[in-house]
Formats: structure tokens, sequence, C-alpha cells
């Protein structure tokens, strides 16, 4: 335990007020105790000390100018966390939330996500504190040339391989990989999450959504049981949960809620799919429209559970797929959960579950696929769309959707297979983090101390 306090006390001191940071490292590294206590190469190596430390930190200005003619500025970040697998790949992410902390909490949880693809990618994670929300289409244009004009210098096809994640779709890819062209001349696979048009993959845009729900239908086909006819919460109405719920319902499942920064809405009959595209992806607008159509909905407005809880884990299921972001799921959330009878947690997000919820999960014992496993299928078909890019081909949507399904099942197994043999064959947190460590680690080793 010692060496978890002192990595800690460490990074307090040279990386101060970084907590989201902390909490995924300390996750991380009490996973690792039963395969440090055994294994002393890691210790020899300091891979520990290498691995919290990101190769290179890009800290960057964005300025740019409004719709009124006001000069704005924002700072733009990526972190380029780790290569020993291969060039980094990750997002960016447009919020206001965005800073140092949130930027390395999501890239070094990406090194041990991309490492239990199995696919030859390293770890990043990049984006900016900009608030797209009520923006026009020309300003966040204007931004993401902005951006670009700093990034460009710091990414390639074989060296970082950025893509989308909250705040960044398809088409703030486009505007990105528009700039990068013009700036270097070069059309190459450097950003993944491009529109099909251009060199898009099939199946990235659901591939998030839908490998969450393949991942949570590994778990229960484990336990001799299945989606179907269950009841299921999922938070979010982005790209990832909207794909969790279409998939859900192909499944035979009953998605009952979504939620956006607004409010929640929870019916029980099952979310009406197509509205909500509409809503999120045509019109962009609040999910309170959605009351428009379905009065017989429950919609609650954010902030209705101040005393440290959120409206759509109040909700009875079956399960539960956390799709929105970071911490949403809080301790409390977790007791209410498992007090009404959730038995599945599968996540969509990053690290949406706080430090509390995840032991209390992991304590009851039921079926919990830690977002480094059960979300990789994004980032595994990011890496789909740079391999159809560099061999110059296009699979079908099909190709694509049944290499998803078996990186899934793979990580799955790769995951409970790991915590079998550290004595835990319940979690899989301890599962995904050994495994996805001991891949890094040894290529780290490999490669010698650089
Ligand atoms: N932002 C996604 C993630 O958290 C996808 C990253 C990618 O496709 O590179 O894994």
């Amino acid at each position: 335990m010692t060496y978890i306090h002192q990595t800690i006390t460490d990074l307090k001191q040279s990386s101060p007020a970084q907590c989201e940071f902390y909490q995924a490292v300390e996750e991380v590294l009490e996973s690792l105790e039963p395969l440090l206590e055994t294994s002393k190469r890691y210790q020899k190596h300091a891979i520990i000390q290498r691995i919290v430390e990101p190769e290179r930190q890009i800290m960057f200005r964005v300025p740019w100018v409004d719709d009124n003619g006001n000069v704005q500025v924002n700072k733009g970040y990526r972190v380029e966390f780790n290569s020993a697998l291969g060039p980094y790949k990750g997002g960016l992410r447009f919020h206001p939330s965005v800073n140092a902390s949130i930027i390395k909490f999501l890239g070094f949880e990406q090194i041990f996500k991309n490492a239990l693809t199995g696919l030859p990618i390293g770890g990043g994670k990049g984006g900016a504190n900009f608030d797209p929300k009520g923006r026009s289409d020309n300003e966040i244009m204007r931004f993401c040339q902005s951006y670009m004009n700093e990034l460009y210098r710091h990414i390639g096809p074989t060296t970082d391989v950025p893509a989308g994640d909250i705040g960044v779709g398809a088409r703030e890819i486009g505007y990105m990989f528009g700039q990068y062209k013009r700036l270097t001349g070069r059309y190459e696979g450097v950003l993944t999450g491009k529109s099909l048009l251009w060199g898009g993959s099939l199946a990235r845009k659901e591939a998030t959504g839908y490998g969450t729900v393949y991942f949570a239908q590994y778990m229960l086909e484990a336990q001799g049981s299945s989606l179907k006819g269950k009841k299921c919460l999922v938070s979010g109405a982005g790209n990832v949960a909207i794909y969790a719920i279409e998939k859900l319902l192909e499944l035979g499942a009953t998605p009952v809620s979504c939620s956006d920064s607004r409010g929640t809405i929870f019916h029980e009959q099952g979310i009406d799919l197509e509205l909500i595209k509409d809503i999120k992806e045509v019109r962009r607008l609040s999910l309170e429209e959605y009351m428009r159509v379905h009065s017989d909905a429950i919609y609650t407005p954010s902030g209705e559970y101040p005393e440290d809880g959120h409206a759509v884990w109040r909700f009875n299921a079956d399960a539960a797929f956390p799709c929105a972001t970071q911490n949403e799921l809080t301790g409390e959330d977790a007791q209410v959960l498992l007090a009404n009878g959730c038995t599945l947690v599968s996540e969509g997000a990053n690290m949406p579950s706080s430090q509390a919820a995840v032991e209390a999960f992991i304590k009851a014992q039921i079926a919990y696929g830690p977002g480094k496993a059960a979300n990789a299928g994004g980032v595994a078909t990011s890496q789909l769309e740079m391999s159809q890019n560099a061999s110059m081909r296009n699979w079908t949507f099909e190709e694509v959707d049944e290499q998803l399904k078996a990186i899934m099942k793979n990580i799955f197994t790769a995951a409970s297979n790991a915590a079998q043999e550290y004595g835990q064959p319940n979690n899989l947190v301890l599962g995904a983090n050994i495994a996805g460590f001991k891949r890094v680690a040894e290529a780290m080793i490999e490669q010698g101390v650089v």
C-alpha cells in the first residue's frame, strides 16, 4: 500500500490540484497491488513512476473571434501520455469543465483502455475549455480552425491521432481536418471519427454505445443470462447514449431513460429513439423537447437532488448504463440503484462512477463493467478507421461491427481471466487494470528507459 500513498503524495506535489487525475491513478494502482506483490520486475524498471508521467503535455492559447466581433480566448490541451504500444490515440473534449486534471485523467485511462483492445495504439487525450453550447456554426468553425492552428504541428497518422469526445463530433472533426489539410497540404488519416464522405468508417459513430451494450451482453452471457426483457437506465443523450439505446432496443431490452445537462427523461414504456435522434443530432435542442411529444414521460430538471445524487439513478431498473460524464454516479446513487434491484452496470462514459460507487458495486458483486473496458469500442473502431485509411479501403458496416463484437469479447475475456488469476473472479476493475497494465508495462520494459 505504501507505494500507492507515495505515488499519490508525489503527484500531489508535482502536479497540484488535479483531483480527477489522482482518482484515476489511485484506482489503477490499487488494482495492481496483487501483481506488484508477486513480481518485482515492474519496480526494478520504475514502471509506476514512468507510467503516471505523460511523455509530453502541450498547452496552448486558442484565440478566436465570435459573431459579435469580440475576441475570445480559450485554453487548448493535448496530453501525449504513453506511446509504448503505438501512436498516441484518444479524443478531444470541448467543454467548459476541461482543465489539466480532466485531460490527464482521461489520457491516463486511455493508456489502459487502448492496451485492452489488443490493437497498436498508445494513449493520449486533448481538448479545450470551450463551451460549444449556443455557438453558431461559424463560431464553431472558427474555434476549430484556431485550435488546429496550433495542434497540427504535434499530430500525424503515425505520431498522434485525435478523435472526438464530449462536444466534438463529425462536424468539428470536419473543420479540424480541413484546417490540418490546409496547413500541411496532406490528406491523411490524422483524425478519426471523420464523415463517411471522406475517409470515415462505417459504424464508428455507433461503436462506443454498441460496444458498451455488447460488453454488458458478454457479462450476462457468462452468468447464463441475457439483456432480453431487461429494464435499463441510460444517462446522457450524446453519441454514446443514443447508440447504447439503439442497441438495447435491438436486443430486446427496454431503455427507459436518458439525460442532458438540463434534465432527465424517464419513459416507462421505452425511450423513443427516433425522437431523441431528431432532438439531439438534427435540431440540437434540450431534452425537454421530448415532453412535447410524450406527455406521459417524466422530466426532472437538473438539481432536483442537490443532496449529492442524480435523478436518473432514482428509478427502478435491472441495469444501468452511465453514458454522460465523469463522477455522474455517486456512492449514494450506487446505493439507490442496488436497493432498487439493479444487478448490472456497464459504463459508456469515462470514469462515470465515483470511487465510493465503484466500491459499492464491487462489494455487492454485481456485474460491473468499468469504462476502460466497457467503452473501449469507440477507440477500437477508430483504430479500424486508421487501418482502412492506411490501406485506402472501406469495409462494410457488417465487417466493422463484427470486428467490434470480437474486440469487446476479447476485452471481456482478458479482464475476466486476469480477475480470476488474481483471486477476485467478479472484479473486472481489477481484471481490466491488470490486463491493460501488463501489456503496456512489458512493452515499456522491452523498449528501454525512454
Ligand atoms: N473519446 C473516445 C474515448 O474516450 C474515443 C477516442 C478515439 O476514438 O480515439 O475513448
